[in-house]
């Protein structure tokens, strides 16, 4: 039996020389990148990049986001790069866990309008997913809304007016 030095774990080590050739298959389209292993800081073995991984992930994400196609295994593997479970992203969109399963698996015909809300998400991560969990609570909004004062006036709006000759 190898013991492992106690500077990382064993799951961490990168086996085989070389790079680690990171490969993601959704539906028919195939996603490869090539990452330089991560170097132990104590011991200097060559570790999985996991943070390079990371970024591969959001990478094809946001291809799969603005490419298509839309289908259950981009909609899972969105999904999983934006750190939602099917749970959070049922409860975002309205509907089951159960529903967000069957068409991650196929069972059920993937929908366009839950699938460009998540492919907005991924692209938009901060702000669209703040939205929908602002709206998913009560009291997102005041009551009444003051706008302020809309009255027309008289002045053309001068920098679209063309100048005389
Ligand atoms: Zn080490």
């Amino acid at each position: 039996m190898i013991s492992e030095p106690r500077c990382h774990r064993v799951s961490d080590v990168l086996h085989g020389v070389g790079r680690y050739e990171y490969l993601a298959k959704v539906g028919d389209r195939v996603f490869t990148a090539s990452l330089a292993p991560r170097p132990c800081p104590t011991c200097g073995r060559a570790l999985v990049p996991w943070n390079g991984i990371h970024r591969a992930d959001s990478l094809v994400a946001e291809h799969l986001a603005r490419e298509g196609p839309i289908s259950g295994d981009s909609f899972r593997f969105i999904r999983k790069a934006a750190g939602l479970t099917a749970v959070e992203i049922a409860a975002l969109l309205d509907v089951t866990p159960e529903a967000i399963s069957k068409w991650e698996n196929g069972k059920n015909p993937m929908p366009r309008a839950p699938w460009l809300v998540l492919s907005e998400v991924a692209l938009d991560r901060s702000a669209l997913l703040a939205k929908l969990r602002r709206f998913a609570e009560a009291g997102a909004f005041e009551e009444k809304t003051e706008l302020g004062d809309l009255s027309e006036t008289d002045e053309a709006p001068n920098d679209e007016q063309p100048s005389a000759p």
